[in-house]
């Protein structure tokens, strides 16, 4: 059975997470962010040794590490029954990042929408991830260069994904507008799906 899914999509400080923490609380979808995930790993596992290694340089977790790590999560999240596939949407963030992973995941979602959220200045976006950087104990976000790498890797490797899924499902909105509003545009969307 495939997931019916809805995509957080947008680089690094478009305000993915802020949106997709808001709509996992709404009953019937179920947020899961990919960094997230990452997070909760221990420095003790390799993946969690993998993960600071390529979090650090700005750079993508190798697509199968990934993955598969996100499978288990899914997984675990079922059996603890937090996620119901049957009832819920799932609302992804920071995933597919690559093209690959949205191949390997096409035996498992039906992506019913695609959220866009664009922020054409950078130093916007920068802005924001620095202030996140101790707010939230981020250490990618401390380093300047990581963060243009982090901006690079997102025009290089993850913004191709919306091609494979075509424009018929993309919804553009601006990422800079206020939280709120653009909460009220995903959810114009998202009551008609
Ligand atoms: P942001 O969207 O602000 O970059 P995330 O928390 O989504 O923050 O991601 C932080 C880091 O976690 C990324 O820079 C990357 O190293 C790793 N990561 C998250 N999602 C993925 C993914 N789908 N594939 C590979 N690496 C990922």
């Amino acid at each position: 059975m495939k997931y019916n899914t809805v995509l957080l999509f947008g680089a690094p400080g478009a305000g993915k997470g802020t949106q997709g923490k808001v709509l996992g609380t709404v009953p019937g979808y179920f947020h899961i962010a990919c960094g997230d995930v990452f997070r909760n790993l221990t420095v003790e596992s390799e993946l969690g040794r993998v993960f600071l290694e390529y979090s650090g340089r700005g750079e993508l977790v190798p697509d199968e590490y990934t993955i598969r790590l996100w499978r288990e999560a899914v997984e675990g999240r079922k059996q603890g029954a937090q996620f119901q596939p049957k009832r819920d949407m799932l609302v992804l963030d920071g995933l597919p990042r690559s093209l690959t992973q949205a191949q390997m995941l096409a035996d498992a979602l039906n992506v019913l929408a695609i959220f866009n959220l664009i922020c054409p200045d950078r130093s916007k976006l920068i802005a924001r991830l620095q202030r996140r950087a101790l707010r939230e104990n981020r250490l990618d976000d401390v380093n300047y260069e990581v963060i243009l790498q982090r901006l690079d890797v997102y025009e290089r490797e993850t913004k191709p994904v919306l091609d494979f899924y075509g424009a018929q499902l993309v919804h553009t909105i601006d990422a800079t507008q206020p939280p709120i509003v653009v909460l009220h545009q995903l959810l114009e969307v998202l009551t008609k799906l």
